[in-house]
């Protein structure tokens, strides 16, 4: 077995490891970038950008047969080529990939180490059967996987996850998806817009990530009228019936029903990839799921000179979380045990649905009761949201009573995306309200109707 002394040892080369191994480097120490799977990060690969590629052409066949609103017609119905679709999303893809791969390949060869790695103790790492590397630090950034419910089996090959939807030569025809959170959403109503009969449930009511009840119930209402979807649906079998999967369920009705499924995607969650880390070799500190305890401010492990960065702590499984904290963990790495505080932002969430959702600063949820007030928009009348035929949405902006600070927001609606910056930016400056309003606001835009909300949060706080 070959030996290795290095610095620091960073397991997985997703984006929070790359950006672990840059700091490290930056900061003149010894690196080595541990990986087992394929390069190219979930993110890039079966993640954030093959699914915004699918909705993409989603979008594009809802707008081709909702022009006749505008008095514009398409002639005959829109034919979507399933072959097409899918051959985008994997072209485009592979060009996103194709960045991160020469980015890795940029990488001094002595500094990548092909393998899955495992604790042997503290800092000892054993990669495979061919490498034995005595670190001074380690990062674990080794991202995260599906989780999926034991029942589930049931269904055998049928049941799929995300990745396997991005390597597809052509669409199905019917869908079953199991997990109403951002990633089920998502590609269930971007599969639906492409013509695939699709069914989406849910157990306990959630909707995507909203905490917020009057958001959420919104968000179920405006995203039913588009595709089948039931948040805490009653399912009363489920298993493989030929090369199908057979699903009986009581409908939104509480008619018993039995459909058949080309596939059934679980989107029920995601684990950390902690299992298989060999972690109970070391004197870590481990929780319930098996995860270090860690600070989150340091992302220093409690018990051994170990940093955890990204999906793999599953703290804010967000793609630009992953990013500051891989910089967090390499820059504590290289300084131990001289460990600063990283650079955490206001917290900001999208989800690409349409209409679309966002969160920023504080969930409502986790707000002090009595201590906030609310301010409410409808997007129904907003004019250019009006103009534009997406006049969906609801958004709460939400105040501290006292100061009038701006402490979060929950909203379902049109160019969510947008306006969650213009909030996340606010959040971090620490606006209050009152200088909120004080910004331009240009007309006819739909942040006219983040203002209308503004102005109901100030009436609040002066009644
Ligand atoms: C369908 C989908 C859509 C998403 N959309 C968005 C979005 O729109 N916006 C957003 O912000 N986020 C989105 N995300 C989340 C985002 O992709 C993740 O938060 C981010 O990619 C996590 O990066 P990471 O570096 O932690 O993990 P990864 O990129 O997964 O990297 C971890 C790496 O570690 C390797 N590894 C694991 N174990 C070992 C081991 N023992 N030894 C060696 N290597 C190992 C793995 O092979 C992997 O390459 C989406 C995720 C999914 C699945």
């Amino acid at each position: 077995m070959h030996t290795l002394n290095i610095d620091v040892a960073i397991i997985g080369a997703g984006t929070a490891g790359l950006a672990a191994y840059r700091a490290a480097k930056a900061h003149g120490k010894s690196a080595v970038l541990i990986e087992g799977g394929p390069y190219g990060t979930t993110c890039a690969r079966v993640g954030c950008m093959p699914s915004k590629l699918l909705i993409a052409a989603a979008e594009a066949a809802h707008h081709a047969g909702h022009a006749a609103m505008f008095g514009v017609h398409v002639d005959g119905p829109v034919r979507i080529d399933g072959r097409e679709v899918m051959a985008r999303v994997r072209g485009e893809r592979d060009r996103f990939v194709g960045f991160v791969l020469r980015g890795v390949e940029s990488i001094p060869p002595q500094d990548r180490l092909r393998g899955y790695a495992r604790f042997i103790d503290n800092t000892t790492l054993q990669v495979d059967e061919h490498t034995l590397i005595q670190a001074q630090r380690v990062v674990i950034a080794t991202g995260s996987s599906p989780a999926i419910p034991a029942p589930f089996r049931a269904f055998g090959d049928r049941l799929i996850v995300n990745d396997d939807v991005f390597s597809w030569e052509t669409l199905p025809q019917s869908v079953a998806v199991f997990g109403p959170g951002v990633i089920g959403l998502e590609l269930g109503q971007a599969l639906s817009r492409l013509g695939v009969k699709v069914r989406v449930f849910g157990v306990g009511g959630a909707v995507g990530p909203l905490s917020d009840p009057a958001i959420r119930d919104y968000a179920r209402q405006a995203l039913s009228a588009d595709f089948y979807l039931d948040p805490d649906a009653k399912i009363l079998e489920m298993d493989k019936d030929g090369e199908q999967a057979r699903i009986r369920y009581l409908n939104l009705d509480g008619e018993e029903v039995e459909e058949r499924f080309d596939y059934v995607l679980a989107a029920t969650g995601r684990a950390p990839n902690v299992k298989g880390l060999g972690l109970e070799n070391t004197s870590l500190q481990l929780d319930a799921r098996g995860v270090p305890v860690f600070d989150p401010e340091t992302l220093l492990c409690v018990g051994a000179p170990v940093f955890i960065a990204g999906d793999a702590n599953n703290i804010l499984p967000l793609l630009h979380e992953a990013a500051d904290e891989g910089k967090t963990a390499g820059d504590n790495a290289a300084r131990y045990p001289d460990v600063q505080p990283g650079l955490r932002r206001s917290s900001i969430a999208v989800v690409f649905s349409d209409p679309q959702m966002m969160m920023v600063g504080r969930r409502f949820a986790d707000l002090p009761p009595g201590g906030f007030v609310t301010g409410e928009v409808s997007f129904e009348d907003q004019g250019r949201s009006r103009v534009m035929g997406i006049n969906k949405g609801l958004l709460h902006v939400y105040a501290d009573a006292a100061t009038g600070r701006f402490l979060g927001a929950e909203m379902i609606g049109p160019r969510a995306e947008n306006l969650a910056h213009l909030l996340a930016w606010s959040h971090q400056q620490g606006l209050t309200i009152a200088q909120m309003l004080e910004m331009p606001f240009y007309h006819p835009v739909i942040e006219e109707g983040l203002r209308t909300a503004l102005r109901d949060a100030a009436a609040r706080l002066q009644g």
